[in-house]
C-alpha cells in the first residue's frame, strides 16, 4: 500500500549519536541539553528570537490559548477547513469556535467572512495555513488589529513556510507548529509556540507546560505537563540537519504531479510564498469515486479535510457551522495524494496514472 506519507527518519547511527550523552547524564526530560540545542537551532534556522517547544503541536495550541488569557466563554473565530485539533482546543480552553469560511484559491480563511462574524463576544481570531498555504496574513492582521483582537495561527502545516522571506510563523500574536510524524518536519510527537509580537506571554508559556512550577519551592498557576523530551529534541536536531534535502525531494514530486496531472483542480498558494510541499491537495469532481478505484490500486489517498469540522456533533450548534458553502464544496472534492521524500518515481507515475485512468 502506498501511503499518503511516511515518516522520514534521519540514519539510525545518526540519531544513536544524538542521544548517546543521555546513557551518561541520566537527564532525559525537563528542558535538558537536547531541548536546549534544538530550541535554538530552530530559533536560528526560523530567524525568530524565540521558541517554546512542547509535547505536541496540540497541547502548544492549547497552553497558546490559555496564556492568552481570553475571557471565559468568549467566541474565536475560526474555520471548519481544518485538523479537529484546532476546534478542539478552542472547547478545550472554555472557549466557542465560530465558523468562517475560506477562500476557494487555497482553503485558508476568507477575512470578509471573518469580519462579518466579528461581535460583542469575539475574542480573537484563529485562521489555520491549510496545507501550508499560508493565510492572507496582511488582511487577517488588519482586521484583528481594526477590531483590537489577537490573532493566533495554527501553523501545524507551515513548518518551513515563508512569505517576503520571512518564517510563516512569525506572523500575528503568535503562532503553534506541530512536529507530528506525519507533518513535514517531525520530532515523532512534538510542537512549538513561535511569539509573533506577542513576546509577553514566554513565562505564562513555560508555566502551562511545566505545572506552573517556578524553582524549587513555588508554583505560580494550575499549569499542565507538556514538556518535550530529550528524544524528540534529539530527533529534531537531526531531522532539521536533513530539512533542505527533505524539501529538495517534495518540491521535485510536487512539480512532477503538477505536470502530469490532468483535468484536476489545484489549490495555489499566493504570491511571494515559498511553500513548503507538505501535501498534495487535488480537486476531484467524483471524488469518493476516485478515492475507492485508488484505494484497489493500493493507493491510500486521503480526504484531508472531510467532514468539516463543524460538522461534528458536538460543533453543529456552533455559530456559523453550516454557513460556509467554500469550505463544504472543497471538502467534498478533495483528495490528498501521496508526497513524502521515499515515494518513488515508479510510484508516482502508477498514481497519476491511475488518476488520469479514472477521471
Ligand atoms: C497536526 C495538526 C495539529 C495538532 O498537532 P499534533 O502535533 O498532532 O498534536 C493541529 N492543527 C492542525 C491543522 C494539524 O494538522
Amino acid at each position: 500500500m502506498i501511503n499518503v506519507t511516511r515518516t522520514f527518519l534521519p540514519p539510525f547511527e545518526e540519531y544513536c549519536r544524538e542521544i548517546r550523552g543521555l546513557w551518561d547524564t541520566r537527564v532525559v526530560t525537563n528542558m535538558g541539553p537536547r531541548h536546549e540545542a534544538f530550541r535554538e537551532a530552530l530559533e536560528s534556522f526560523l530567524g525568530v528570537p524565540r521558541v517554546s517547544l512542547f509535547s505536541n503541536g496540540h497541547l502548544a495550541l492549547e497552553a497558546l490559548l490559555r496564556a492568552m488569557e481570553l475571557p471565559a466563554g468568549g467566541e474565536v473565530i475560526t474555520t471548519p477547513f481544518t485538523f479537529i485539533s484546532t476546534v478542539n482546543a478552542i472547547i478545550r480552553c472554555g472557549l466557542v469556535p465560530v465558523f468562517a469560511d475560506v477562500l476557494p484559491s487555497d482553503g485558508t480563511m476568507d477575512a470578509d467572512s471573518a469580519r462579518s462574524l466579528i461581535g460583542p463576544r469575539t475574542v480573537a481570531i484563529l485562521p489555520v495555513h491549510v496545507y501550508g498555504n499560508l493565510c492572507d496574513v496582511d488582511k487577517l492582521g488588519a482586521l484583528a488589529a481594526e477590531h483590537s483582537l489577537p490573532i493566533i495561527y495554527d501553523a501545524a502545516h507551515a513548518f518551513g513556510v515563508k512569505y517576503r522571506g520571512a518564517s510563516a510563523l512569525s506572523f500575528g500574536d503568535a503562532s503553534i507548529v506541530s512536529f507530528h510524524a506525519t507533518k513535514v518536519f517531525s520530532t515523532m510527537e512534538g510542537g512549538a509556540v513561535v511569539p509573533g509580537k506577542n513576546s509577553g506571554i514566554l513565562q505564562a508559556l513555560e508555566d502551562e507546560k511545566n505545572f506552573g512550577i517556578r524553582g524549587y519551592e513555588e508554583c505560580v498557576s494550575p499549569g499542565g505537563n507538556a514538556k518535550m523530551n530529550e528524544l524528540q529534541a534529539a530527533m529534531g536536531i537531526c531531522n532539521l540537519r536533513h530539512f533542505p534535502e527533505v524539501l529538495e525531494r517534495r518540491r521535485a514530486l510536487y512539480e512532477n504531479y503538477r505536470r502530469h496531472l490532468k483535468g484536476v483542480g489545484f489549490l495555489e498558494p499566493r504570491e511571494a510564498v515559498e511553500p513548503n510541499y507538505s501535501y498534495m491537495p487535488v480537486l476531484v469532481e467524483r471524488r469518493d469515486k476516485m478515492y475507492e478505484k485508488l484505494m484497489a490500486a493500493g493507493i491510500h489517498a486521503r480526504k484531508y479535510f472531510y467532514p468539516l469540522a463543524s460538522d461534528f456533533a458536538f460543533c453543529r450548534d456552533c455559530p456559523g457551522a453550516g454557513s460556509t458553502p467554500v469550505a463544504r464544496d472543497l471538502s467534498s472534492r478533495v483528495l490528498c495524494l501521496p508526497l513524502y521524500p521515499e515515494l518513488g518515481e515508479r510510484e508516482q507515475d502508477k498514481i497519476i496514472f491511475c488518476i488520469s485512468e479514472n477521471n
